[in-house]
């Protein structure tokens, strides 16, 4: 436990919550479980496709602790620039917008920060169950999460020796790992072709069968304890001398604030700069297709070699992945996920045959793959809780404990250092 400082001398009982993904339904559960009055606003339904938390890959890891930046990226981005299906691309005419991004990002990779970063991650992610668990009980969902570990395959015998320094961080931070052969796959897997001759397994990782679903049955559940849902694009804040007094929503309609918690996602970045803070962040576009079927697969697999998670869902199977930089406003290019469901064919006994649907969301993403968890700079009313990049599904339970912890002024369950706005300072 650590104390957390920067407190406002005076806050109350009723907590606006702007943004109802993940992190804002969660937030909300833990919040009126500590007694707040709480109002959440969002123009979108919780669960819903609009939120990137509906069409994530479902991963719940504890121990997730590698960042998206690692030392070396910048030999792979080329290669990866170059593939018309590889798993990064960045759109010619947003490069300008997204470079100062994508400088802060290549720092990150420096092994010394890496180090705190992968700290960091495990800090925030270790709980992850724990903090799920009593709420998903309480919403009747429980089936949600799935103790299954998670499987990294690779397609070459000697896969884990190439991620040599990855499987260093998660065992010193004291994740279980286990090297497996291709025998050893096909036992744990029989449901992947024999392309993969070597893997990682985590045993001790988790999967959501529909993060959507989770979503809604977390809001109906905050909603039935008297969590007000309200829709409405909140458009601007009143601020006064201790912080915000209001929010504005696109209707013309004005709410009082009392506390303010900022946990809207991707689009947090201009908000918080009307709050006076400037965070270097960026929409990382994801895809998804999902298809009608069942692989008979039952560990959501990645593949290392090509970068895309398959994992099982309630609906058939899911293949996720990408990371897409061309901002807020462009329309998806489902090619993308079409390239996943091309790459992902050969991975599978069964044919890929059924039903296909195809997504895209914004992964709100700071350079060095971890949130902002902190109070505004000039309005010490309002905590952010937003920039979980590719880990909010797993984070969002635990960052929900600590804002109702920061709401009510307590002692925080973690160190909430590395999470500062402050950190991205020159
Ligand atoms: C392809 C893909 C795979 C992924 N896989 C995983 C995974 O396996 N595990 C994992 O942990 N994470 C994963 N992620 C990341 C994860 O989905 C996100 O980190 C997480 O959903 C972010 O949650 P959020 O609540 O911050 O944002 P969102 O779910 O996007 O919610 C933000 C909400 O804010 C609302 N909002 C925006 N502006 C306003 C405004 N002005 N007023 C009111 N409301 C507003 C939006 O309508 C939205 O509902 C994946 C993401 C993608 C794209």
């Amino acid at each position: 436990m650590s104390s957390y400082g920067n407190e406002p001398s005076a806050h109350g009982r009723k907590v606006t919550i702007v943004g109802g993904g993940i992190i804002g339904v969660c937030s909300a559960n833990y919040l009126v479980r500590n007694g707040f009055s709480v109002e959440v606003i969002d123009p979108a339904l919780p669960g819903s496709q609009d939120q990137c938390s509906f069409g994530n890959a479902g991963g719940i890891c504890p121990g997730s602790c590698i960042p998206n930046s690692m030392p070396g990226v910048l030999k792979n981005v080329p290669k990866w620039l170059m593939d018309p299906e590889g798993p990064l691309y960045v759109r010619l005419a947003y490069l300008p917008h997204a470079l100062p991004w994508l400088i802060r990002f290549l720092a990150a990779s420096r092994k010394p920060r890496v180090e705190e970063i992968s700290a960091a991650m495990r800090s925030l992610h270790r709980m992850t169950f724990e903090c799920y668990e009593p709420l998903m009980k309480e919403a009747g969902c429980e089936e949600l999460l799935q103790k299954r570990g998670q499987l990294f395959v690779y397609e070459s015998e000697n896969g884990p020796a190439g991620s040599a320094y990855s499987l260093d961080l998660r065992r010193r931070h004291g994740v279980k790992v286990e090297i497996l052969d291709a025998d050893e796959i096909r036992q744990l897997e029989p449901a992947l072709a024999p392309i993969f001759k070597s893997a990682v397994y985590l045993p001790e990782q988790g999967q959501c069968p529909n993060p959507g679903r989770l979503v809604a049955k977390l809001a109906e559940n905050a909603a039935r304890l008297g969590v007000r849902f309200t829709r409405g694009r909140v458009t601007g804040f009143d601020k006064g001398a201790s912080g915000v007094t209001g929010v504005w929503l696109d209707g013309g309609e004005r709410r009082e604030v009392d506390q303010l918690v900022l946990s809207t996602g991707a689009w947090s970045a201009d908000l918080a700069r009307t709050l006076g803070d400037r965070i270097p962040f960026e929409t990382e576009r994801g895809y998804h297709v999902m298809v009608k079927t069942d692989t008979g697969l039952r560990v959501q697999t990645i593949s290392a070699d090509r970068k895309f998670v398959a994992s099982p869902m309630e609906a058939g199977l899911r293949i996720a992945g990408n990371v897409e930089f061309s901002g807020l406003t462009m329309p998806p290019n489902m090619h993308r996920a079409d390239a996943l469901l091309k790459q992902a064919r050969p991975m599978f006994n069964r044919p890929l045959e059924g039903e296909v649907s195809r997504w895209m969301g914004h992964r709100p993403g700071t350079p060095d793959s971890i949130p902002v968890i902190d109070r505004a700079k000039k309005a010490s009313n309002v905590i952010y809780a937003f920039g979980h990049g590719h880990q909010g599904l797993i984070a969002g339970s635990v960052t929900g404990k600590i804002v109702a912890e920061l709401a009510a002024n307590r002692p925080t369950s973690i160190d909430l250092t590395p999470f500062r706005a402050s950190r991205f300072q020159l």
